[in-house]
């Protein structure tokens, strides 16, 4: 493809996608296709002759778009809001665009020195110190077992120099809950620590923030018995019910016991942009390491995470190679973000958080935020009114978890009753919301934040859920 073809076919390309957006909200949420449908419209073996720009653009349309789950529509309530919005979308292409290489500053000055940049502009949006010195790295996961990692080196004194954890006298432990999110223990894992070191620390019933006391009771057996504590995953935000770990009460354990903090922010992260929201993650100057999405709430098109470090030096100590074919003579006036994570070549991503801060400004984007929160707010209040509905867990921010308890059922039939009403309106594709576990109960987590979610929508949503479960409990 040449320049000028390009030209042509990405205008076309640019059109249909504004379009698209410009008409979301025609379309059903959840994709309505069944397994296998998508793969069964193409054919088994690779084609031999090219289709042209005109017809991928119709594939696209006609194969493509009914296999995708809206999580643009604004009755998309599920999982959590993951805004893409269009002016970071803007960014992501002039990222592909470029064409760029980033295995060295060398490879693409402007993309190390302007996620250095990007950075710290976020830092300072989220009420940090110039303590932390960021980088953007593809998700939250891959934030998390960085930190992971460079925990068990410090603990460790660099064990990886010598025999790795295979040779270690004393097993390394990490603290977590059980409200944490699958990540953080898939990190635990591929870190090396092994299921058996990890201890899921008990957590206030109500609030299910991790108990600071049954922290510190847990560690101190764990030295008793000839562990080593390690690193210590605080959830601000959990992904089932947003709960906040007490990150201040947790840093102090973590300091006196020599343990790192990391500081799972992934959603809530978004939050401490407001300043009113700061007071959930207080503390969070003693940890050592946090991370959070912009691709969640904030709306930068995904893969935008960031992963905030007090002690840089370190990390890059841990993660850095420097093979020969990569230096250059600015080495030591530059930063070298391969060392900053696992992968060698990266994206230029800091575009998108540019465009997305450039052109919508940070003014818009909190104001949005606040807005999710009124909502919530008064959904929650709806709810609360409502014979027969709970609100299952404190609001804390955007996330509120519901069931629908009409008298007489319990246990399993409520269960059931639970996921019929809401797997009946999934399918419907009027609105999309997704199950989870509270108590080994099954509830409805309505994730509200959506960039398009208005008021309105929220009034539309609760009208569905109340008819959708009557229906469901009438028969
Ligand atoms: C979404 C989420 C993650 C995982 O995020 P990825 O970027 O998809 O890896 C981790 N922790 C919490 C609390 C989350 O909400």
């Amino acid at each position: 493809m040449t320049p000028e073809e390009f030209r042509a076919a990405g205008h076309r390309l640019i059109d249909w996608i504004a379009d698209y957006r410009g008409s979301i909200e025609q379309r059903p949420v959840r994709a309505q296709v069944e397994p296998g449908e998508i793969r069964r419209r193409f054919a088994s073996s690779p084609p031999q002759e090219p289709l042209g720009a005109d017809q991928m653009l119709h594939e696209l349309e006609q194969k493509i778009v009914p296999g995708i789950t809206q999580v643009q529509h604004p009755m998309h309530y599920g999982w959590f809001p993951s805004n893409a919005s269009l002016a970071s979308t803007l960014g992501d292409i002039a990222s592909s665009g470029l064409g760029t290489l980033g295995i060295s500053w060398e490879s693409c000055p402007a993309a190390t020195e302007l996620e250095e940049v990007v950075c710290d502009w976020m830092r300072q949006l989220t009420g940090l110190s110039e303590k932390w010195q960021g980088c953007i790295q593809d998700t939250a996961s891959t934030a998390c077992l960085t930190a992971l990692l460079i925990a068990r080196e410090r603990v460790s004194e660099y064990s990886a120099n010598r025999g790795g954890l295979q040779e270690e006298d004393k097993p390394l432990i990490v603290y977590t809950t059980e409200e944490a999110h699958s990540s953080v223990i898939k990190a635990a894992l591929l870190a090396g620590f092994g299921r058996q070191n990890l201890r899921l620390v008990g957590m206030n019933p109500v609030t299910r923030a991790m108990s600071p006391t049954a922290l510190a009771a847990q560690i101190e057996q764990d030295f008793t018995d000839g562990k080593l504590p390690c690193a210590i995953v605080a959830s601000a935000g959990s992904t089932g019910i947003t709960a906040f770990d007490p990150v201040s009460e947790m840093a102090e354990i973590a300091a006196e016991h020599a343990c790192w903090l990391h500081v799972d922010a992934a959603m809530a992260g978004s939050a401490m942009l407001l300043p009113e929201c700061r007071h959930l993650w207080e503390g969070v100057e003693h940890a050592d390491s946090i991370s959070w999405n912009p691709h969640k709430w904030m709306g930068t098109i995904l893969d935008c995470s960031l992963f905030y470090v007090r002690d840089a030096e370190h990390l890059v100590r841990v993660m850095s190679t420097n093979p020969s074919y990569l230096r250059s003579s600015v080495d030591d006036e530059v930063r070298q973000y391969r060392d900053w994570g696992i992968p060698l070549g990266r994206r230029f991503r800091a575009l998108k958080l540019w465009y997305h801060l450039g052109i919508d400004g940070i003014d818009a984007i909190c104001t949005r935020l606040r807005r999710d929160l009124n909502n919530a707010r008064w959904f929650a209040e709806q709810v609360e009114a409502a014979e027969h509905w709970r609100v299952l867990a404190p609001v804390n921010l955007q996330t509120v978890c519901i069931r629908h308890e009409p008298p007489g059922l319990e246990g399993d039939a409520l269960d059931r009753h639970t996921l019929s009403w809401l797997s009946d309106l999934n399918r419907s594709g009027a609105a999309f919301m997704s199950p989870s576990k509270l108590d080994d109960r099954w509830m409805v987590r309505v994730s509200i934040g959506g960039e398009a979610t208005e008021r309105t929508h929220l009034e539309k949503l609760w009208q569905l859920l109340q008819s959708s479960a009557a229906e469901i409990a009438g028969q």
